[in-house]
């Protein structure tokens, strides 16, 4: 089964994709972890990419795509799950010819709802609660970078809601509960 997580930054996307990997043995494809992973090893790719991530914007559609190539072509026997990606239109675009290039196929695509308050709050949340654990806090945790990550993710992300909705793929979620209500809601739509 091949999954997308779809929601804002800060909806628990990779929260609910860590339980999945846990109970299902998916492979979670976050290409935000993959992007952070460049920067920290220094890849070139990691120094292109790395101004723009801390600004909140988006990173050039080739690059994320050509991560998921790579990931789709090493293959998944429990499945993907797709973190963070598609984020516009030309991405949904390649990850459906991917798929089918592979002879792989898109099961569903779990919208995480959530209110911009909260998102706010979670994130401004995770980045105190790094910083008092003495551990590193993402550069793009902070309410500047949040603004523009919020902006990102109206203008060029949420047309995906529709488009998977047209497409039929599209399962709603109420993001706003307990993790554990999350987790439960999006088990049972997937088996559904
Ligand atoms: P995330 O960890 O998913 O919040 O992603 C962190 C940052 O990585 C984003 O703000 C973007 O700069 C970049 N990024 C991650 N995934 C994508 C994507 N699918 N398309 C474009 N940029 C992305």
């Amino acid at each position: 089964m091949n999954i997308i997580l779809l929601g804002p930054p800060g909806a628990g996307k990779g929260t609910q994709a860590g339980f999945l990997v846990e109970t299902r043995g998916m492979k979670q494809l976050s290409t935000g972890d993959m992007l952070r992973a460049a920067r920290t090893s220094g890849t070139e790719m990691g120094k292109k990419v790395a101004e723009i991530m801390d600004r909140g914007e988006l990173v050039t559609d080739e690059i994320v795509i050509g991560l998921i190539r790579e990931q789709l072509e090493i293959g998944s026997e429990g499945g993907f799950i797709f973190d963070g990606f598609p984020r516009t239109l030309p991405q949904a675009d390649a990850l459906g010819a991917l798929l089918a290039e592979t002879e792989q196929s898109l099961d569903a695509v779990v919208e995480l709802q959530v209110n911009d308050d909260v998102l706010v709050d979670r994130i401004v949340g995770r980045a105190k609660e790094a910083a008092a654990a003495g551990q590193p806090v993402r550069a793009d945790d902070n309410e500047e970078s949040l603004k523009v990550r919020l902006m990102e993710y109206y203008k060029k992300t949420s047309p995906l809601i529709g488009y998977y909705y047209a497409k039929g793929d599209l399962t709603a979620v109420d993001g706003l509960g307990t993790m554990d209500a999350v987790k439960a809601e999006i088990a049972s739509a997937l088996n559904a």
